[in-house]
């Protein structure tokens, strides 16, 4: 079995004509992850009873010839911050370090109901809180392209299995820009859905108003085959919407479009072999038809600033239910003492529980909201946002998608940023806005660099992540033949 070659199609395929039983492709995922995973380190846990368990009942449905779901059989991998019930969610962090889940998010309930097979829960960083991995209380994934580079962050587990043929593919949660960054720093797909889009129940909270769940996989089709699955209205999700009907947003030829490319994001600071890659798929499209138009998203300068400051308030609040009681690790459990100090209680667990960047960012979000400087820093942030929003409405008026890169820079080696967080927050600067604007938002690997790739950025309408599979699915077909 050549696991490289495998797409939700093509396991389809081989399990109809009995190339394969699941089990047996379960196994041989096992096997490859126990033999290959020792270097890359893409998961926190493996699950082989509950995968073999789902592999033996898409069995049984074949034997007795009944109809199969969408994602029967396919093997796929979970980041560490949706809840799958009954295994372990740590969310990256010491402080949830033995927690199991009580229940399953609504994206694994869709999944299981799908027919997939959970092989485990990857690596990412502390509440989904970095770009590289480093953040992980418990050890940094490597990227399966150069074993020297960060597979990106915070879903770099998830993306560095799907890039080492671990998996067909796997969730990942974008707050910033965490699906998109890590799929192009491992030359995968990955799509951000609008906010709403897919339900956020069961997925550990970072800043609630910017966290999206979205598929990581090898191609753009396999990429809608399972967002069609996860999304949709959740009763457990007040945010969560249906989709309007989605048959009018087909791209059936790209000369009845026009794609818009920011000039903000073409500025200084983006390495030049990123630059001639994103601009030789862009010319790509003009070629095949497109009409390419320069537009401007003027706030742009802002987005940083402002999601950094939104973001940390919200983890803030978030991250308050973590106080040595009611979750994961506490300090009472650890001192030989009584403890008679409330107070003591959650100042150690903590301190003790949480990473730095967790503590760094709570710091910043907490000051952010308090009496005082809340009017400077959250309020203003808030209003930035709305103008942020509208930059991307008033775009929107003049063309139906837009372009831009996904990372300013190729990725980079393990350790080189991590000393510097301002430097690591400049990983995003493509990306925060699509959150800050609840829009969709897909990278897809347009080239490679050496071993590495550069991945495109699509950003779409609210709800119209029909359009971008459209537009990427141009792509993806003019470089496969
Ligand atoms: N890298 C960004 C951050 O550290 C985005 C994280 C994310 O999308 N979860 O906040």
């Amino acid at each position: 079995m050549k696991l490289e070659d495998f797409t939700i199609e093509k396991i389809k395929e081989g399990l109809l004509k009995k190339e394969f039983s699941a089990t047996e492709l379960t196994k041989a995922y096992l096997e490859k992850i126990e033999k290959e995973d020792k270097k890359i380190r893409a998961f926190l846990t493996l699950s082989p009873e509950i995968a073999l368990k789902q592999a033996k009942e898409i069995d049984e449905r074949i034997f007795l010839k009944k109809e199969l779901p969408s994602l029967a059989g396919v093997p796929c991998a979970i980041k560490d911050n949706i809840l799958v019930e009954g295994i372990k969610c740590t969310a990256g962090s010491k402080i949830l370090e033995n927690y199991i889940a009580p229940y399953d998010a609504t994206v694994i309930r869709k999944l299981k109901e799908a027919g997939v097979v959970i092989l485990g829960k990857t690596n990412l960083d502390e509440f989904a809180m970095g770009s590289s991995n480093e953040n992980s209380a418990f050890f940094t994934t490597k990227n399966p392209l150069d074993l020297e580079k960060v597979p990106g962050g915070s879903s770099g587990g998830s993306a560095a299995a799907v890039a080492a043929n671990f998996c067909v593919f796997a969730l990942g949660s974008d707050t910033g820009g965490s699906i998109r960054q890590p799929a192009s720093f491992c030359g995968i797909v990955g799509l951000k859905p609008t906010y709403g889009a897919v339900s956020r129940y069961g997925l550990i909270a970072f800043a609630s108003s910017l966290d999206q769940i979205g598929p990581m996989t090898k191609n753009v089709r396999d990429c809608k085959a399972v967002f069609e699955v996860i999304r949709g209205k959740d009763e457990m999700d007040s945010t969560s919407l249906e989709m309007k009907e989605v048959n009018n947003l087909r791209i059936r030829s790209l000369e009845e479009i026009k794609i818009g490319l920011p000039k903000e994001y073409f500025l200084e600071g983006m390495d030049p072999e990123v630059e001639e890659k994103i601009k030789k798929a862009i010319k790509k499209y003009e070629e095949m038809g497109a009409k390419i138009l320069e537009i401007s998203l003027p706030h742009t300068p802002y987005a940083l600033a402002c999601y950094y400051i939104i973001a940390t308030s919200e983890a803030s609040a978030n991250l308050a239910r973590y106080d040595g009681i009611k979750y994961g690790f506490s300090i009472i459990k650890n001192e030989q003492r009584t403890i008679d100090n409330l107070l003591e209680v959650y100042f150690k667990s903590r301190g003790q529980g949480f990473g730095e960047e967790v503590r760094r960012r709570i710091m910043l979000g907490t000051f952010s909201l308090s009496i005082g400087y809340y009017d400077a820093y959250y309020l203003r942030a808030a209003r930035v946002r709305s103008l942020i929003i509208k930059d991307f409405e008033e775009a929107f008026k003049k063309v139906d998608l837009i372009l831009a890169p996904t990372s300013p820079t190729l990725p980079f080696k393990l350790g080189e940023k991590i000393d510097d967080p301002l430097k690591m927050y400049l990983s995003d600067v493509f990306t925060v806005s699509v959150n800050l604007a609840g829009l969709p938002a897909i990278s897809i690997p347009v080239g490679k660099v050496g071993n590495l790739s550069v991945g495109l950025q699509i950003i779409g309408k609210p709800f119209e992540e029909e359009k971008i599979f459209d537009l990427a699915t141009f792509y993806e077909l003019s470089t496969s033949n």
